[in-house]
């Protein structure tokens, strides 16, 4: 097949590339690089079904592909809060050139949701027929607002034009390729872990979130996109149920880095979610996936790329 990957040369959607093309297909990343980078798929140069296109999905483009998936956004909180505006017409501009493609070529179209739809959620934890609890006027709501609408699109179109559809509701994924000032937690913790420096923690650290390793989520998604079943357009969680808080993270880094680990403690952002999970059950039961990779091998495999890619060495006896 030929599939379009948009902010392909993104932290997942890198990952999702090289699956694609290692499984036959041909694969056109689309990428303005705002977020990613050529680095991140330049070792897929060579592979003559690989194009990387650059290209803003806030404008129009045609091409001729049989799926889409749509990862084209800014994920982490400090890059998508730079230019709110620029995000919500990346989640909602983006979506309807992305939308209005698949229906021109009846190509299947995969949206990469969030698990920021549900907001600070008041269900735990969460399942798909939850709607939310989202401040649509904060600071974190040009993305959940953003994706929303995304959401709402992807129905409208499947409903209205017959679009085949499919929504992954990915909950916070990490692992190898994200940025070292990508700002999310899991890069952050490394990083400042393999410094040597203190580790920030944003409020007191009692904050959950449930980590999945990339090649999961991947694998998750892949999955997603090629099942077919009556309800399958409806919203699918894809995350590790495994749920920490952030005291709990930084003591999985402190382990997997070998360092002892300093905290510093920072303010709470406006509208922090306190706590998240995602309930799989939708995924295990419609594409028969479940995670595989728990959070201290993730994090090993995170920290072996990091002290490389850092240039920093991580102690081999963990310092406790
Ligand atoms: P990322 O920031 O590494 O990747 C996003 C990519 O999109 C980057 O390569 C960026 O340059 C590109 N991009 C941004 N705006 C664009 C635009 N207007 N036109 C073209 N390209 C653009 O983030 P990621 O973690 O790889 O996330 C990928 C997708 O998955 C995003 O849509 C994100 O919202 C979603 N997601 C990720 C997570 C996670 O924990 N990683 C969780 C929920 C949802
Ligand atoms: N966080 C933290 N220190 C950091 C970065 C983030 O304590 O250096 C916290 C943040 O406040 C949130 C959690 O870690 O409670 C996850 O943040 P991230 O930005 O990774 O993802 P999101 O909030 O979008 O789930």
């Amino acid at each position: 097949m030929r599939i379009l990957v948009t902010g392909g040369a993104g932290f997942i959607g890198s990952h999702l590339c090289e699956r694609l093309l290692n499984e036959g297909n041909e694969v056109i990343c689309l990428d303005n690089f705002f977020t990613g980078r050529k680095a991140n798929v330049a070792h897929l140069f060579d592979d003559r079904n690989f194009e990387l296109v650059r290209h803003d999905v806030t404008e129009p483009i045609l091409l001729e592909v049989d799926q889409i998936y749509n990862l084209a956004c800014p994920a982490s909180p400090i890059h998508y809060q730079f230019n709110p505006v620029k995000t919500v017409k990346t989640s909602v501009m983006g979506m309807i050139n992305m939308l209005g493609m698949a229906k021109r070529v009846k190509a299947r179209i995969l949206q990469a949701s969030t698990s920021e739809v549900y907001g600070d959620p008041l269900i735990h934890p969460q399942t798909e027929d939850y709607w939310g609890n989202v401040n649509p006027i904060g600071p974190r709501s040009c993305y959940d607002e953003g994706k929303r609408v995304a959401e709402t699109l992807m129905m409208d179109y499947h409903r209205q034009n017959g679009v085949d559809t499919r929504i992954v509701r990915i909950f916070n994924t990490y692992g190898e390729r994200m940025m070292e000032d990508d700002g999310r937690v899991v890069s952050n913790f490394v990083v400042q872990a393999l410094r040597g420096g203190p580790l920030t923690i944003y409020g007191d650290g009692s904050q959950t979130r449930s980590f999945c390793y990339v090649s999961d989520l991947v694998d998750g998604i892949i999955r997603l996109m090629n099942t077919e079943a009556e309800d399958i357009h409806l919203p699918v969680n894809i995350g590790n149920p495994g749920e920490f808080t952030m005291n709990e993270l930084a003591e999985e880094v402190g382990k997997a880095t070998g360092k002892q680990i300093e905290i510093k403690h920072l303010p709470l952002p406006q509208d922090d979610p306190k706590q998240r999970k995602p309930n799989i059950e939708r995924a295990q039961k419609l594409l028969g996936w479940e995670p595989k990779v728990n959070l201290a091998e993730g994090l090993k495999k995170t920290v072996d790329y990091f002290a490389e890619s850092i240039g920093e060495r991580v102690l081999q006896k963990p310092a406790r």
